[in-house]
């Protein structure tokens, strides 16, 4: 490895093997890719280096959980360098991958200005994906995704926050329209937010408030397709979308959104009708786009780049002509394999394992094959729908599959004893124990944009495209 603070030609020089004389393996990605495929080469003879653009590994799943205050983000986001401080061939580097050379072997990160070059004899691309707002990335300004931590705690903000404006505003359009939340795309995390949106102010804060009636709160989920969780077949689907009625969530579908501002957004309908919904809290859970490096790697290894950003990888998940390099998880196009969090952990593990075998000179393993573990989403507390094969569930049975699951997967012991305690308190109870949200949350990401692009790159090392920063004041543009 090589670090310097100014990148240079230089510094792009790939050794055959590392200073122990083992084989280097840099993964790119601390997620379920990332890490388990660092995991599974725990007791292999290579040094592996995990290169992440945070230090945590993001359980995404309860990401919604962290924005409606039910869990903090400690608890969905430990340190993967405390997880692998027991594996002694695993470190941890922190930055951004801004580059991949495939003919050189070797990765380059950034951090702050602090530019570090990783070469490798394998290399695993487990970067994910992030929010798509189909062209239209303007929106992302009022509607915030949900991918990240500051993703989540930002919405938190935003959320608390309306209720808390509205309890001080002076007109009732002006409550009605802090008190409307809209939710685009009725997928597992649209559903599982709006749910839990209507239970926080159905139950939660139903006593909290002195001058609103916050159970009188509009929840909308809205979404161009014209069912509710389409990858759970229609009975799920409509099962769902009844229960959110019952929760007093609208259910909007065929509602394709064209705009969205400060105010509100705007959604045509089927019939060609455009119309207005006066909304503060706008969430966007609709599209996904993998990294960037999936175009990097494209262009190298004249792998197809699809329009969601995904590249095509072999069925061994390695790249054409490259068969040191492994792409898994959300980045990579193979069979229409959804982007779920099992095809990256099993893409992750089968790297590891191709590793291994290719590095001891054993034949290559059959091609990559997914075992479908089935999908879950929840709607309210104690009700969710689960489709596992050939079986379907719904409601109280289904949840309980939902808990043991999750918890199965949220990562270290202390994480699953407070989660379980967190939800004790916000299932059994009415609390929500993870309600702050300091204005830094609600107004960091904008006041960063407006310090211009230069920052943000210097900072991340991200993407060069010029953030769009309006001349007025941030907090004032954009807030609830
Ligand atoms: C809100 C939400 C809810 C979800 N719910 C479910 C669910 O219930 N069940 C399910 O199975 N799946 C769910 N998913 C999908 C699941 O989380 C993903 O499929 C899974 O995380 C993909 O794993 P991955 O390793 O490919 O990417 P990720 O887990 O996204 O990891 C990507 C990693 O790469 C790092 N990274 C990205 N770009 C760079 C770069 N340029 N340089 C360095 N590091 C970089 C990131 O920091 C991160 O560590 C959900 C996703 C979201 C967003």
């Amino acid at each position: 490895m090589t670090t310097s603070p100014e990148a240079s030609s230089a510094d792009h020089t790939a050794a055959a093997t590392s200073t122990s004389g083992r084989p280097r393996v840099v993964i790119v990605g601390s997620g379920f890719g990332g890490l388990f495929a660092a995991k599974a080469l725990k007791r292999a003879p290579v040094d592996v280096t995990v290169v992440a653009k945070t230090s945590h590994h993001l359980f995404q799943p309860l990401l919604y959980q962290v924005a409606t205050g039910i869990l903090s983000e400690g608890e969905i986001a430990p340190a993967t360098r405390e997880i692998l401080r027991g594996q002694r061939n695993a470190r941890v580097v922190l930055g951004e991958v801004t580059g991949i050379d495939l003919a050189a072997r070797t990765v380059t990160s950034t951090v702050l200005g602090r530019t570090t070059v990783h070469p490798y004899d394998e290399l695993i691309v487990a970067a994910g994906a992030g929010q798509s707002y189909f062209g239209n990335d303007h929106f992302a300004e009022f509607a915030p995704g949900m991918k990240s931590i500051d993703d989540a705690l930002e919405l938190r903000g935003r959320i608390f926050g309306a209720f808390e404006l509205a309890e001080i505003a002076t007109s009732q359009r002006e409550i009605d329209r802090l008190m409307t939340f809209v939710v685009v795309g009725a997928g597992p995390t649209g559903v599982e937010m709006a749910g839990q949106i209507a239970e926080l102010a159905r139950r939660t804060l139903r006593k909290d408030f002195r001058n609103i009636d916050t159970s009188q709160a509009r929840i909308v989920l809205l979404d161009a397709a014209p069912q509710v969780l389409p990858s759970f077949g229609e009975k799920l689907g409509d099962r769902a979308r009844r229960q959110l009625n019952g929760m007093g969530v609208e259910v909007q579908l065929g509602a394709m959104v064209t705009d969205v501002d400060a105010d509100g957004l705007e959604v045509k309908d089927p019939d060609g009708v455009i119309r207005r919904i006066p909304a503060a809290t706008k969430i966007w859970a609709a599209g996904v786009q993998a990294s960037e490096l999936g175009r990097v790697l494209g262009e190298q290894s004249g792998a197809e780049v699809d329009r969601a950003g995904r590249i095509a990888v072999l069925p061994d998940l390695t790249l054409p002509g490259h068969p040191e390099v492994h792409v898994v998880g959300d980045m990579m196009a193979l069979d229409k394999l959804p982007g779920v969090a099992q095809v990256a952990i099993q893409g992750g593990r089968y790297a590891a394992k191709s590793i291994v075998g290719r590095l001891s000179g054993k034949p290559a393993q059959p091609p990559f094959r997914y075992f479908d573990k089935g999908s879950m989403a929840t709607i309210s507390r104690f009700s969710a729908v689960a489709d596992i094969g050939r079986f379907k569930f719904e409601g109280f049975i289904a949840w309980v599959l939902w808990l043991v699951v999750h918890l199965m997967y949220i990562v270290g012991f202390k994480s699953r004893i407070t989660t379980v305690f967190h939800w004790l308190i916000s299932f059994l109870g009415r609390g929500r124990s993870q309600r702050v949200a300091t204005q830094q949350q609600v107004y960091g990401r904008l006041a960063l944009e407006q310090l211009g692009p230069d920052f943000s790159v210097a900072k991340t090392g991200g993407s060069k495209k010029p953030a769009a920063a309006g001349p007025d004041d941030a907090t004032a543009r954009r807030s609830a």
